[in-house]
């Protein structure tokens, strides 16, 4: 191990041992740009490694809300700004029981890396708060997004940070986000936020992007291999809207997707799955995928167990796309997957293989998107709307599309060229890290001591 690494990771585990989530995250990075930094000893001297790490600005806040019982309820808010070196903060909102600081950190960290793949001027921060949104009327969901906006409203802005949605955060939260930050501004700035509704100022194609992006990307990564997604078996963690899409895409490249998931089990339809249902479940009822089975009943449904390897990792697959949440992709259910001949593993969720998951499957010749690039579609197209509100123009769905897949294209590549030149044997996780860090060191470089 590089000696500068191994000082700034035992520096940053003895500070943040509280936070395992961002450390786990750094440990990944720090630990696949060894090559790059054995290649460049001006970057220790210009402490790149201990600026990277620490966010520019991290602000934590009160939500008090009034519940449908007329009960006055507390949650927490976050927003941590980790880096505008390349651009405003820029990164979505989660809105779920899990969230903490270190859970934060971690996306924030990972987000600027992101971002910086996406080749454009956009810089990296991440925010949410510990709020449930399940089984809340709509008007609870307001009177909270309302309260946590009259406190967020002062900290973003579309130069400064552009929040968008993440987990538990979809068009109908940003929406009302929107409504109390224009109210409060008394102005309408467009690309405060993304993810808008296509009726006020979002993008086309804003919606499909990430899973679209992320078919664009494994269809990429497995012609780099000679292969294609026409006629193969995939399995799919999650339905929110990284996982819709993404079944959607994989079925419209010859794909057949057949297993999916929510956090209480996965069905399993080996005919496979009708995305219509899914849709209609999670998009409109906004109820559990359990339900799939009242209008498929040759359908199987498995309950997760605690403890035990998720279900839908124990399906035989080509390809798996975990696109639920972190670490939910374990060394158990690599080890499942590596025996029932898996071939490739797309992250669209954020770090949701282990380490050791990660490491396994790549020891094994299996390939591996890392979410880094795979899933940065997202992002990529919240850039694309920034740029629509700017010019206040829109393009077509098609015209966006074929931008998102020239981006996830140029990502592939990057990641590509970074692994050969180090020699790192088809490491397209390695490659991802060293890519984006090579054009945020040189960025800071170029900036100077700030
Ligand atoms: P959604 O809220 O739309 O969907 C999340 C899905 O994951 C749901 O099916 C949910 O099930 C499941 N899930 C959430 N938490 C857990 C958990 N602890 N265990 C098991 N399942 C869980 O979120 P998104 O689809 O937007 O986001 C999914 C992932 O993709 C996240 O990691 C996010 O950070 C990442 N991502 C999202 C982007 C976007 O544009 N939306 C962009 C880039 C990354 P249930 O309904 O039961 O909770």
């Amino acid at each position: 191990m590089n000696a500068y690494i191994q000082r700034v990771l035992d520096e940053i585990n003895e500070r943040y041992n509280t936070q395992p989530e961002f450390l786990q995250a750094v440990k990944e990075v720090l630990i696949s740009l060894e090559p790059i930094i054995n290649a460049h000893p001006e970057y220790e001297k210009a402490a790149i490694l201990e600026r990277m790490l620490e966010p520019e600005r991290a602000i934590l806040f009160r939500v008090p809300w009034i519940n449908d019982k007329g009960e006055v309820v507390v949650n927490r808010g976050y927003r941590v700004q980790f880096s505008s070196l390349i651009g405003p903060y820029k990164g979505g909102l989660r809105f779920h029981p899990s969230v903490n600081l270190s859970i934060m950190k971690f996306l924030g960290f990972e987000q600027i890396f992101k971002n910086a793949l996406t080749g454009l001027p956009i810089g990296g921060g991440k925010g949410g708060s510990d709020f449930d949104p399940k089984g809340k009327s709509d008007n609870e969901i307001m009177r909270f997004c309302q309260s946590f906006m009259t406190e967020l409203y002062r900290h973003i802005g579309q130069d400064t940070d552009v929040p968008a949605g993440d987990i538990g955060v979809g068009a109908r939260e940003v929406g009302y986000l929107f409504g109390q930050y224009k109210r409060i501004r008394n102005a309408y700035e467009g690309g405060v936020l993304t993810g808008k509704d296509v009726c006020y100022g979002g993008s086309l194609a804003r919606k499909e992007a990430t899973g679209y992006g992320l078919l664009f990307y494994v269809r990429e990564m497995l012609k780099n291999h000679n292969q294609s997604l026409e006629g193969k078996i995939v399995t799919i963690s999650g339905s929110g809207n990284v996982a819709i899409y993404a079944c959607e895409k994989a079925y419209a490249m010859g794909a057949k997707v057949v297993a999916m998931s929510d956090s209480n089990g996965c069905v399993y339809d080996a005919e496979g799955i009708d995305l219509d249902c899914i849709k209609q479940i999670k998009e409109v009822q906004r109820g559990r995928i359990k339900e799939y089975l009242n209008s498929h009943p040759n359908a199987q449904y498995f309950e997760n167990t605690n403890g035990q390897v998720s279900p839908v990792w124990n399906i035989k697959t080509d390809i798996a796309l975990p696109c639920a949440t972190q670490n939910e992709l374990t060394l158990d259910a690599a080890k499942v997957l590596v025996s029932n001949g898996v071939i490739a593993v797309g992250e669209g969720a954020n770090m949701p293989c282990t380490y050791e998951a990660t490491q396994y499957l790549l020891d094994n010749n299996v390939l591996v998107g890392a979410a880094k690039a795979a899933n940065a579609g997202g992002v990529a197209t919240s850039a694309i709307e920034m740029s629509q509100n700017s010019m206040r123009y829109y393009y077509t769905f098609d015209e966006v599309e074929k931008k998102l897949e020239q981006i996830m294209i140029h990502i592939f590549n990057d990641c590509k060229a970074a692994s050969d030149n180090y020699g790192l044997n088809n490491n397209y996780v390695a490659g991802a890290n060293i890519a984006a860090f090579k054009k945020l060191a040189d960025a800071m470089l170029a900036q100077g001591i700030v």
